[in-house]
């Protein structure tokens, strides 16, 4: 059996799939899923995140965490958690970074929420010298200050995606048509959800949802708001999704999303807008959301790549100059990527960000 004669059996016993389950079946399947079968991060496989490409990433993300930590008056104990950790990598490097910075290692507890059975024992072996609980949901975090990262967590949950039909709205999905995966439509409906963009939609305009982000994002923003702290997400995407972000990459390379289900990464652009109506639901104050180029500029990344250059040369420089070029520049990362700051309300967002 693979994943594709699986999800065939399953629209052939139950009709076609919504965009968002197919989605988790393809990522997440305890058998043939992306994430859970293999590592796909890194030169060799199939995408390349911010802190695979440099530690200067994870080292200025722990610093900015560890100030609002000490602007909090440094509670003790307090949680430091990332959401979807990859391969550790970004929370090695913001362990290494804050190592210096008086009592916080003394009150950490980490814990690391991963879907993948894989991952979990790569960062077990990049986290070795320290104590570490991973959690299945983010509703399993500790009741006490939460200080959190998740970078390209939140466009790799499922969405849901709908065209406008009228008033109504049909919702696209994964069907068969002589017997390969194919999309398809339903009747439109109402959808409340979307009621709020009937204002700025018209005929045939496609529309996502993503409807676990909002779950997760709750448990986060009640932490912060009930007992102090601060998220960074950092994603790709923008104010209001409009039209359709699905992509698959397999080896670097774009690649149709019904192709080879389970062997290519499945993302979408993230909706900031529909986070910030989480954030402010749970009571939780949200920075403006910032291009990760400006970010790290402010947050000192071109001072630290010289104090790194002055101890590199040749080959080992020249990939310094690269990564904090494609960490940056606009037309790399520095401007598709957007970083937002969540925090209790009557204070300040964490540094590098503004309200
Ligand atoms: N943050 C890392 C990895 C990004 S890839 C980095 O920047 O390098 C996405 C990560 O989220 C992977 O670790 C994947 O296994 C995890 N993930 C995806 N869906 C998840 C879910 N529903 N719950 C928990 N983890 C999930």
């Amino acid at each position: 059996m693979s994943l594709v004669e699986h999800l065939k059996t399953r629209i052939t016993n139950d009709g076609p799939l919504s965009v968002a389950d197919y989605m988790t079946e393809c990522l997440l399947h305890p058998k043939f899923g992306y994430y859970t079968t293999r590592d796909p991060l890194g030169a060799q496989g199939d995408f390349i995140t911010a802190p695979e490409i440099s530690q200067m990433f994870g080292e200025l993300i722990g610093l900015s965490l560890a100030q609002a930590w000490m602007d909090q008056a440094s509670p003790d104990p307090f949680t430091l958690a990332e959401l979807g950790p990859g391969r550790g990598t970004l929370m090695a490097d913001i362990l290494r970074a804050t190592r210096s910075v008086p009592g916080f290692h003394a009150a950490l507890e980490i814990c690391l929420i991963e879907a993948s059975p894989t991952l979990r024992n790569v960062q077990k072996q990049a986290l070795s010298e320290y104590e570490v609980t991973w959690l299945d949901h983010a509703a399993d975090l500790p009741q006490q200050p939460l200080y959190l990262v998740a970078n390209e967590f939140f466009d790799a949950l499922p969405v849901r995606q709908f065209i406008r039909q009228g008033e109504g709205w049909a919702e696209k999905h994964v069907g068969l048509q002589d017997d390969m995966l194919s999309f398809g439509l339903t009747e439109p409906t109402a959808q409340p959800a979307l009621e709020h963009r009937l204002e700025d939609t018209k005929d045939g305009d496609l529309v996502e949802i993503c409807t676990t982000a909002p779950p997760v994002l709750t448990e986060v923003c009640t932490r912060i708001a009930t007992h102090g702290g601060a998220a960074l997400v950092i994603d790709y995407g923008d104010w209001r999704s409009l039209g359709d972000t699905l992509q698959a990459l397999r080896a670097h390379a774009p690649t149709d999303p019904l192709q080879d289900p389970g062997a290519a990464d499945l993302t979408t652009h993230v909706d900031f807008e529909a986070l910030t109506i989480t954030a402010a639901a749970a009571n939780c104050a949200f920075s403006r959301i910032t291009p990760q180029g400006i970010f790290l500029e402010r947050l000192g990344i071109t001072n630290r790549a010289q104090s790194l250059a002055a101890s590199l040369s040749g080959d080992a420089l020249e990939t310094l100059i690269a990564a904090h070029r494609r960490l940056t520049h606009p037309q790399e990362m520095g401007t598709l990527f957007k970083v937002m700051g969540l925090f209790p309300k009557a204070l300040t967002p964490p540094p590098g960000l503004e309200i």
